[in-house]
Parts: C-alpha cells; structure tokens; sequence
C-alpha cells in the first residue's frame, strides 16, 4: 500500500563575505529565496572575525526572524555570515538539528551550513565519539563541524581536506571559519553551489536565484571538490579532490527542485525543463485538445510540450498559494480533498476536452492519482498523463528525504498497471535518453541514482 507523506526536498545554503555590508539582511533575503529548498527551520549566523553570534528557528524564514532578532544580528563590524534552510534528511526535525551549526571558541568560532546527505556518518560519529568528541545534534552536518574543529589550527585548507577524506556522499558546504568564508563541494558536485559577486563582495549560494534577490551577479558554479576561501586577501580556490568519474550533478536538481529561474552549471532550469517537455512530446505524441500542468511543477514542461505538438497551451489547476500544510489524516477520500483544496479545477477548461496533463514527477502516485479524479470530475473526456523524467524507482541517499523502495510506485509497478492505478486514458515517462538529450549531457555526467539505483557515492549506512 502506498503511503500519503509526501517526498521532502533537501536544504539551501548561503554565505557572503564583505565590509560595509548590511550582512544579516542580505542572507535573510538570499534564504527567502532558497525557501523552495527547505521548510523546516531556518538560521543566519554573522562573525567579525572574533564575535560570533547566530539565531536559528523552526518554521519559513519569514516566521524565524523578526525585527528584533535581525537588529541583534544587524552590527556593523561584521565581515561574514552564512545561512541555511532545512529539510531535514538525516537528523530529526527538532530545533537542535538547525543550521547554521555553531561552534565558539577564544577569539573565533565556527558556523557551518550544509546540504546533502554523507553517506558514513554514522561510523564517523563512532570515531569521533571513541576520541572523545561532543554531539549535541543527530544531524550529519555535526560530523564535518567536529572534523573541522579538531584539525582547525592547521587552518581551513588542511581541515577541509581532512573533511573531503574522511566524509562521503554529497555535501555542499558554506562555512564561517573565523574571519573567513568558506565553500566546499563534495568530489562529484552532486549538490548545487554558486559562486556570486555583489560589488566587490563574494556571495556562495545553493542556487543563482539567491543573487537574483539581492542584485548580486553569478560568477560561476563551484566546483566539485573544490574549496573556496574568501578573506581579506580576496578569493583563494583549490581542488582538494579530483572527480570520480561515475556521477554528477544530482538530475532532481534539472527535474524538479531548483527554481526554474536559476542556472546551474550554465543551463537555465526553465529552458531545460522546456526542453524536457518538448522530448516528452516527441516520445510520446497523443491526439488532444489542450495541454496543461500540474502547478507549479510541471509547468515548463507543459509549455516545452505545449510548443512541441502545437496543442494549446492553459492553465486548469489553480494552486491556493495559502495551502503550506494541511492537517489532514490519511485515506484516500482525504489525500483527494487535500490535494483538492491546494490545487482546483477550472470546469469550463476542462469540459468535453481531451487533456495532456503534464508532471515533472510521479513519486508515490498519490498527486497525480488524486488529480485525475479531480479534472474527470470537471467534466474532462481524456486524461493523458506525461511526466517530464523516467520512472522514479530507487531512494535517495543524498539528500533527498525518499520513501523506501516499498513506497516508490515505479519500483513496484509497470507504466501500464500505474497508468491504470491512477486512472489515466495514458501514461509516457521521459526516456533516460530523452531526458540526456534535453541537458546535452551524459549519465555519467549526473547522479541518476533514482531513476537507475546506481549509488556511485555509496549508500547509507555502508560503513556500518
Ligand atoms: P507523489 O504524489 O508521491 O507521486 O509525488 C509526486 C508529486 O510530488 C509531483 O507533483 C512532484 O512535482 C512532487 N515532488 C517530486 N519530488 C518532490 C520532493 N522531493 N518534495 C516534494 N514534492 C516532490
């Protein structure tokens, strides 16, 4: 049986370094805009070098920080801050798990944001502990920052290189370590991070649309396994590791997860999207009246599809941008009525018509399945269903908060029998090779590790 939670997305990191700066209002702005990356919590921290002091809550970054806490972070001598938003993907959800983790010490501190997932944290964690090492969360990030810390007086080079050996999976990394910012890749760059100028300032972020929001300009993308130290001497970059070979850039990131107006390694994420509906209406052509998304979602692909068959392009399900969470319990008369209430249906579009419906993804089946019902009600005739990326069939180990294979409904089903569980007239999926021709790029070039199970970072747990 499927299960009604929902798919958690990952995490949004950000970092500046500058003078004369109002440092807290720009990382408060360049979280606003990562907020699509994490919901749970959110955290600023800013240092002059010496003083570190940092506020972190659950909730929107709109709920965490209000005038008071910014004036308090708001000082004028500070030089750097980092900030974060979260889903948490390991650890649990508690305040304690928030980020920017913090650690002070005589004339520094330490103030860590991270996204990804690394894959032997749980055998770090035993190291550490049996040297004598302190947790005070049970998030993964913790492991990097006790790293960090113990090889800190060797400076941040050797420290994080001590991390890029020992750690393994995806991180991506902004960082305060004393009067520096610090940004870090993982070997693979499987998680994004960007690296941006406002005047004179460096600005890191998980995505360009973070620069975007404060007028700074994308410089270009960290790269994997590098390391970037930003001080008063200006940018100083090195590669601490050499690239695997057998994986990339997390594809989620092109599929379903960046905001389409953000680029990431030079590909515009709406033109990419776009171009993912136009292969889907290649691959799989059907006769119809109109095409439309699943708001927001499937929306760049719908209009890719839309130019591609000449079939008109309108919007149909409208999204209640009040809906962030309803407290409703499972069942599937409950799962429809909250998808209902979140995104409802046009009547006089849908009517007598034949319909392409198009999603970026189908993870559990229960949007799409709950959908179907709804715009048949509306008085559709057909219901074609196209989905801008291959069958979703295997866990993320990350960063992305997945069900277990059980709940995947591709794992365990054929197109035909989901396309007949969720009640479509038909069903096509992005081929693997579609979706490498809509990015010019190569699997290899990617993490595809949900769409094919290869874990080419290794898997959670694996140390153990
Ligand atoms: P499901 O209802 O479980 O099949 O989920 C599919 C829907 O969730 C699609 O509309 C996707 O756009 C959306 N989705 C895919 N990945 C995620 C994610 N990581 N977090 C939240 N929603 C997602």
């Amino acid at each position: 049986m499927l299960h009604e939670a929902k798919l958690k997305e990952e995490c949004g990191v950000f970092g500046i370094y500058g003078h004369d700066l109002e440092l807290a209002k720009l990382a408060y702005f360049g979280i606003f805009s990562l907020q699509h990356r994490g919901q749970e919590s959110a955290g600023i921290a800013v240092s002059d070098g010496q003083d570190l002091i940092s506020h972190k809550g659950q909730g929107l970054v709109a709920d965490v920080f209000n005038e008071t806490n910014m004036a308090q972070l708001s000082r004028s001598k500070d030089i750097v801050a980092v900030a974060h938003t979260r889903y948490s993907t390991a650890g649990g959800k508690g305040i304690i798990n928030a980020q920017p983790l913090v650690a002070r010490y005589l004339n520094g501190g330490m103030a860590l944001a991270h996204n990804g997932n690394l894959v032997n944290a749980a055998s770090i964690r035993r190291k550490l502990e049996q040297e004598g090492y302190f947790f005070q969360t049970d998030s993964d990030t913790e492991c990097i920052l006790n790293i960090v810390a113990r090889y800190r007086h060797g400076g941040p080079e050797v420290a994080m290189q001590q991390v890029v050996e020992r750690v393994r999976g995806a991180y991506s990394v902004a960082m305060i370590f004393d009067d520096k910012l610090i940004g870090l890749r993982d070997p693979d760059g499987i998680r994004p991070l960007c690296l941006g100028k406002l005047g004179d300032s460096w600005v890191l972020a998980s995505e360009s649309c973070a620069f975007t929001a404060i007028g700074a300009e994308l410089i270009r993308d960290v790269k994997p396994g590098e390391l970037i130290i930003i001080d008063s001497q200006g940018l100083h970059s090195k590669i601490l590791s050499s690239k695997s070979g057998k994986g990339g850039l997390c594809i989620f990131e092109y599929i379903y997860f960046s905001r389409p107006d953000s680029t990431i390694n030079g590909k515009s994420i709406y033109k990419t999207r776009e171009q993912m509906g136009r292969m889907l209406a290649k691959q799989y052509p059907v006769a119809a009246d109109i095409v439309t998304p699943v708001p927001d979602s499937g929306r760049s692909a719908a209009v890719g599809y839309a130019k591609e068959s000449g079939i008109h392009f309108t919007e149909g399900l409208i999204k209640n941008r009040y809906v962030a969470r309803t407290f409703i319990t499972p069942g599937q008369e409950e799962r429809e009525l909250k998808v209902r209430l979140k995104l409802s249906p046009i009547p006089e579009v849908f009517r007598d018509k034949r319909v392409v419906l198009v999603d970026d993804s189908i993870v559990r089946g229960t949007t799409i399945k709950s959908l179907i019902n709804i715009i048949k009600s509306a008085g559709a005739k057909e219901i074609h269903v196209r989905v801008s990326s291959p069958p979703y069939i295997s866990p993320c180990y990350y960063g992305i908060d997945t069900p277990n294979e059980a709940d995947l409904i591709a794992a365990n089903y054929s197109t035909e029998e989901i396309c007949q569980f969720i009640g479509a007239d038909s069903l096509g999926y992005l081929s693997m090779e579609g979706l490498m021709e809509a990015l010019n790029g190569k699997p290899h070039q990617f993490c595809t590790a949900c769409f094919t199970g290869n874990y080419f970072a290794g898997r959670v747990g694996d140390d153990d």
